[in-house]
Formats: structure tokens, C-alpha cells, sequence
């Protein structure tokens, strides 16, 4: 098989290239998905994220290495292996960032990716149902839409927080990301809209565009510092090659981007020797430079019912469903969470360092069933972590995966803002109208003094948890440890580059679906620009 360009892995940048490369019907496009089409109908009814994370038919079910950072433990990372990739089982919350992120990587050299840059394509994307404005779109693929699930508790903690100081705030995607409200989310008619649905649904019939599923890429062939072919194995195992005319455009993801290059000979030299990988680009920075946001998931129990309550008995259940099928209202048009919050743990950080995510109903474990008591939940994370990791090979076989190591909360700057966070949290929760609403402080506990810096850090790192961001593992730039540069090529080999979570040279301030959608979009007028 042979096409003009080759695209490796369906997810939320991917989908994006394979529509727009394939607008040209005098171009042809071949898109590589590890994974099955997106037929599991839990995918499509966005409450269906608590069946689909953990089930190995559509998630690649990561964990990472034990975490010295985490007092030793392992944890979950979740990661979409299905069309849609992440996007069609994520939490479906539609956050951009703050424009300075973007500014950033413009300062740092990447020249394009400045927030004046970006802020089109971001609006080019988007048809949000609140309509245009400077800085939303109404025509584009990814349907934005306001939350139709409403719930006392979440609207108490939007007052508690401002009782407590913090401003509220309409459009976090708007003139200003600080202060506390409400989510947007990308679905349409209470259906979740993921990149699959919003840009691969429309083209799929286009006869220059092949997508083919169950193809996991397992090596890049490069000739001469050129990548000419992918080498995929399909699901009985057999081998096939796709060669292409023109470019090859990794979008597997930031675990699975950097893998595939240190399989195909384009890593750090003395890790490829390690399994026997023949070196073609000795490239120290593929798999390094992993950023994530960690979770401080701190839980009320209430006096007054919550989700929890809802979904606790079959009867509850049933009217929720009842609910859905009339209406396309209530629980099961719930994104991952109702409620935000952007705040500055200390006045002299420029932007929100830290993210709330308010849910009105708990769970041991995201993803693992909800709490037999009344309770909700609010989550902090740090918006931009200086810790960082690592994707490591484990092996030379495509199909072992790679060693995951996070390093969290390594530095004392990371230490001190996720107990900032925490105590924030803590501190919401003490103000009204939450204050009657709240029984009892469930996690951490009401025992934990504010005030005990070392137990409330430890209490973090016995308790976080993985917020689903991971990015930076194939990072642009021109310093020695950059991979791609700011067209996305990747250094040093022709006609290859990566686009998705992993080229972020820094992490963005909030959740990374948005702007990985907004980095397929910057890739493929790359890729036209280029080749015009
Ligand atoms: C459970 C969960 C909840 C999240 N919640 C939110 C949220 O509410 N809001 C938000 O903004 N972000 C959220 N995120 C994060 C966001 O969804 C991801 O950052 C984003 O989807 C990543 O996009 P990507 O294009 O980099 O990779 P992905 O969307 O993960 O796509 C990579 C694709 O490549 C495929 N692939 C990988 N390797 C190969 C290979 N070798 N051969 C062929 N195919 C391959 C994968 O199967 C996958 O389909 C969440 C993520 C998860 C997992």
C-alpha cells in the first residue's frame, strides 16, 4: 500500500490531519488506529467514560513504575485506543489553557505557536452552541456545549468559593482564565462529540482517505535519514507496509509517539543499545521532558443527597436512564465534572497555578463505581508542575509497552502548590452556603491540621492521582533536547513529523484535549504550507 501521507494513530490530533490533509481529493491519506472503531456505545453517551476507562477493549490500561514521588505507588493512566483515541473517553471538559502558555513556547523560539497564533485555530474548530465571538467559533467541526446537568451541591461550592474571595467567571475560555464556574464540554444533542465524531465522520467516505483499524504501527522504515514506510501488524498478527509519497505524521499520543520513534532508531543512543536498536538519529530528547497533572481528590460527605444517592439504587438508575433517552438530560450527559475553578496559590504567580474539577458525587477510584454515602468531591491539580519524566523502552518489541516513570512532585515548588491547592480546597469548603451542606470532611480528614505542611504533603503523596495529561515527550524547540522543531519535523530524519500531546514543549495550564485538537489543526497547515 502507498499514500501521499501516512498518519499514525486516530486520536484527538490525528483525526484532525486525516480531515484536513484529505480535503484535496487529488491527495492521498492513509490513517493507522491500534485500536477498534468507535462502536462500543458507552463511547457515545458521555457518563459512558465510567465504562470505557479500564476496559482493555478501547484503553490502553497504562500504569505507571512505582513513583517515589507518590510514596512508591503505581497508577493508573488511561489512554484511548479506539478511534477517537483519548477524545472518545475522556472527560469530555473543553479547556484551552491560558494565552500566556502559548506566548511561552512562542518566547522559547517556536515561532507560529504564540497565543495570537493559535487563538484561530482554536476558534477554526470550534462550533460552540453559545455562539461566535473574539474568541469562540460557531462553524467549525468540534461541537462546545454548555452542561445540562445541574447540581445543588456544585452550584454551593460556585458560591462557597466566591464567599471565600474568588471571583466567578462565565468563560474561562474567554479574556481571562482566573476564577471559579462552570464547564463547557464537547458534545452535541447530550452526545459526546470526539475527534473521531467531529472531523473523521463527515470525510469518511472520501475515496482518498483509508482508514484502517486493529493496525498497530510497530517501526518506521527510514532510508537514507528519511522515513518512506510504516511497518503495521494487523489483529492476526500479519505484517503489512504502507509507504508514503510524502510525509509520515506520528499522532499516537505521548506515550506511544516517543515509543515508536525509539523503536524505529530515533531516541538516545544509549538506550537504543541497551535492546539492540540500531541507531538512525541520536536524539536525547524522545521520551523525556513528561509532564502530567496530579490530582489531590479531597471528598465531603453530605447531609443533603448527592449524585451518589442517584446512582445508588436501580430505581435511581432507571430514572436517570428514563431521564437520557426522553430528554438527552441529566447524569448521563455529564462531563467529567460540573464545576471549575482557576486560582493563584500565592500573589506573586502571574496566571492560575492551580485547577478545580467539582463533582457531585465520589468514588474510591475514577472510573471504579460511586460511594454507598451521600458526598461530593473536589479535585485540585497543579496547572504547570516543574517535575518531570520519562518514557523509557522496555523492549525492543513493539508490543511490550514502555516504561512509564512521572516523577511527581519532585520539586519543592511542586510539593508546596499542591498543598497550597489542597488547603484552598479545604478552605472553600469552610464558607458558606457549603457549610451546611457538608456533614463531615471524608478525605483527607478532618484530623489533617491545615496548618501541618509535612502530613498534608504526605497525605498527597500517599493519595493523588493521574488528571490524564500527559504531554511533552517529543518536545519542540532547537535545543539539544528538542525532537521536532516548530514545523513539527522531527530533527535530523525527512518526512516525518509528530503532532499531538507530545510535542507541548511545556505543559498547558488546563486540560490537554482542546489544544491537542489545536495542534492537528497548526500540523496539517504545516504540512500544506510545506508542501505548496
Ligand atoms: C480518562 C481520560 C480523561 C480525560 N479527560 C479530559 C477532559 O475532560 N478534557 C480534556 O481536555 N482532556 C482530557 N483528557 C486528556 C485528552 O483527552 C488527551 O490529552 C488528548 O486526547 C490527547 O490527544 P493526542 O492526540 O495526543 O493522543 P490520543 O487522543 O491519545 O491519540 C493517540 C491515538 O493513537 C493511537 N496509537 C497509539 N500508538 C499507535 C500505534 N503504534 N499504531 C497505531 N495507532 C496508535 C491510539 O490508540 C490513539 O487512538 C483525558 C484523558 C483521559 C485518558
Amino acid at each position: 500500500m502507498k499514500a501521499d501521507y501516512v498518519i499514525v494513530g486516530a486520536g484527538s490530533a490525528g483525526c484532525v490531519i486525516a480531515n484536513r490533509l484529505s480535503a484535496d481529493p487529488k491527495v492521498s491519506v492513509v490513517l493507522l488506529e491500534a485500536g477498534p472503531a468507535d462502536l462500543n456505545p458507552w463511547i457515545h453517551i458521555p457518563v459512558g467514560y465510567f465504562k470505557t476507562i479500564h476496559n482493555p477493549t478501547v484503553d490502553w490500561c497504562y500504569k505507571t513504575e512505582p513513583d517515589q514521588g507518590l510514596n512508591g505507588r503505581s497508577i493508573d493512566w488511561p489512554r484511548g485506543r479506539v478511534l477517537g483515541g483519548s477524545s472518545s473517553l475522556n472527560g469530555l471538559l473543553y479547556v484551552r489553557g491560558q494565552p500566556q502558555d502559548y506566548d511561552r513556547w512562542a518566547q522559547m523560539g517556536n515561532k507560529g505557536w504564540g497565543w495570537e497564533d493559535v487563538l484561530p485555530l482554536f476558534k477554526r474548530s470550534e462550533k460552540n452552541e453559545r455562539g461566535a465571538d473574539e474568541f469562540h467559533g460557531d462553524q467549525g467541526n468540534l461541537s462546545v456545549s454548555n452542561m445540562r446537568i445541574q447540581r445543588p451541591i456544585t452550584d454551593a461550592w460556585v458560591e462557597a468559593a466566591q464567599s471565600a474571595g474568588y471571583k466567578f467567571n462565565p468563560d474561562y475560555n474567554g479574556a481571562d482564565q482566573e476564577g471559579v464556574g462552570f464547564f463547557q464540554l464537547t458534545a452535541k444533542n447530550g452526545r459526546r462529540c470526539s475527534s473521531a465524531v467531529a472531523f473523521l465522520n463527515p470525510v469518511k467516505s472520501r475515496k482518498n482517505l483509508t482508514i484502517i483499524t486493529h493496525a498497530q504501527v510497530e517501526k518506521l522504515d527510514i532510508k537514507d535519514k528519511r522515513a518512506v514506510a510504516v511497518r503495521y501488524k494487523d489483529r492476526s498478527g500479519t505484517e503489512h507496509i504502507v509507504e508514503a509519497g510524502r510525509e509520515i505524521i506520528l499522532s499516537g499520543g505521548s506515550i506511544n509517539s516517543p515509543q515508536l520513534l525509539m523503536l524505529s532508531g530515533i531516541g538516545e543512543a544509549a538506550q537504543l543499545a541497551e535492546h539492540g536498536i540500531e541507531v538512525v538519529a541520536d536524539l536525547q530528547g524522545v521520551g523525556k521532558n513528561l509532564q502530567d497533572h496530579l490530582q489531590a481528590r479531597l471528598v465531603y460527605k453530605s447531609n443533603e443527597p448527592t449524585l451518589n444517592d442517584e446512582v445508588g439504587s436501580w430505581l435511581g438508575q432507571a430514572r436517570i436512564g428514563l431521564k437520557y433517552l426522553m430528554f438527552r438530560s441529566g447524569p448521563m450527559t455529564m462531563a467529567a465534572s460540573l464545576a471549575t475553578g482557576f486560582m493563584k496559590t500565592r500573589p506573586e504567580v502571574e496566571t492560575p497555578d492551580i485547577q478545580f474539577h467539582v463533582q457531585p458525587l465520589s468514588a474510591e477510584n475514577p472510573g471504579r463505581g460511586a460511594d454507598k454515602f451521600s458526598a461530593f468531591t473536589t479535585s485540585v491539580c497543579q496547572l504547570r508542575p516543574e517535575s518531570r519524566g520519562e518514557i523509557r523502552l522496555a523492549s525492543a518489541d513493539g508490543r511490550t509497552y514502555p516504561k512509564i516513570i512521572p516523577n511527581y512532585l519532585a520539586t519543592e515548588t511542586d510539593c508546596r502548590t499542591v498543598v497550597a491547592g489542597i488547603n484552598i480546597a479545604r478552605t472553600i469548603a469552610r464558607h458558606a452556603p457549603l457549610t451546611s451542606k457538608i456533614s463531615t470532611e471524608f478525605r483527607p480528614h478532618p484530623d489533617l491540621p491545615m496548618d501541618d505542611y509535612d502530613a498534608t504533603l504526605d497525605w498527597a503523596r500517599s493519595n493523588t492521582a493521574s488528571i490524564y495529561h500527559p504531554t511533552g515527550t517529543c518536545k519542540m524547540g532547537s535545543d539539544k533536547m528538542a525532537v521536532v522543531d516548530d514545523r513539527l519535523r522531527v530533527h535530523g530524519i525527512a518526512g516525518l513529523r509528530v503532532a499531538d500531546c507530545s510535542i507541548m514543549p511545556e505543559i498547558v495550564s488546563g486540560n490537554t484535549n482542546a489544544p491537542a485538537i489545536m495542534i492537528g489543526e497548526k500540523a496539517s497547515d504545516l504540512i500544506l504550507q510545506d508542501y505548496r
